[in-house]
């Protein structure tokens, strides 16, 4: 049996950047009895706490002690202390690092007219340096779910900034996840490193995961995992993972 049950966070347990429904927030709980829970995304940590463990009801330290928060694609590590959440490692980018990235980005967006500043809310911000790793998202963090559907459901208009912004720095990666955004950070600080170091500190081997995630075709930010030989259910919506959680809960 599985002993790792681990997620994509956007598109996988929730819609996109908000927090977990009541059912989701039941099923990861009553799983936290059965397994080590491992979400994996290139969001930042208070945003696992407000979208997932927040929103678990009542949860027990006993059951959080197998909650493993895999911060900013798994480049930070969060673990239950018994009182409070605590770091256990953090591969933060150099300034440099982040500053190169902002601009190749800036530039590609401009270039192809997908620069949306003006449709910014009040203090939000396209791109965002999440520490590991820098963040795109094209309409800013806090644009309306509709709009952020509709922008690019297709991944072109991303496929074409990534192209260009690989001309301007080649030396990074960039990855296309939840609806509007780009990762871009240091080849291999992907969801392999997260993964590799998920083993590492569990002490778990592949065969023990269970992966879910939404964005598992090639190019897409869970397909390293994938490609790593994890087990992995590819899910359009958290609606699949409740179904396929209740399964797994159900034959337990
Ligand atoms: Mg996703």
């Amino acid at each position: 049996m599985k002993k790792v049950l681990a997620f994509d966070i956007d598109q996988t347990l929730n819609v996109a950047k908000t927090p977990i429904t009541d059912e989701i927030a039941d099923l990861l709980t009553k799983c936290l009895d059965h397994f080590e829970i491992c979400p994996i995304s290139g969001q930042k940590f208070d945003q696992f706490l407000i979208q997932i463990v927040n929103r678990l009801p009542n949860p027990t330290p006993k059951q959080l002690s197998h909650l493993h928060l895999f911060v900013a694609q798994g480049t930070q590590y969060y673990r239950y202390n018994g009182s409070d959440w605590e770091q256990v490692y953090n591969y933060p980018l150099t300034d440099e690092q982040v500053a190169k990235i902002t601009t190749s980005l800036e530039q590609a967006a401009k270039e192809l007219n997908l620069w949306e500043e003006d449709k910014l809310k009040p203090g939000d911000e396209i791109i965002e340096n999440r520490l590991s790793q820098v963040t795109f998202s094209a309409l800013g963090q806090k644009a309306d779910t509709e709009a952020k559907y509709a922008w690019d459901p297709d991944h072109k208009k991303r496929e074409k900034i990534v192209k260009r912004a690989k001309e301007l720095a080649p030396e990074f990666d960039y990855e296309i996840g939840g609806t509007t955004s780009i990762n871009a950070m240091t080849p291999g600080m992907n969801k392999v490193f997260g993964m590799n170091h998920l083993l590492e500190e569990l002490k778990v081997n592949k065969e023990d995961i269970l992966y879910f995630g939404d964005m598992t075709q090639p190019g897409g930010n869970d397909y390293p995992v994938v490609q790593m030989g994890i087990d992995t259910i590819t899910v359009r919506n958290h609606e699949d993972t409740a179904y396929a959680l209740r399964g797994i809960l159900g034959i337990l």
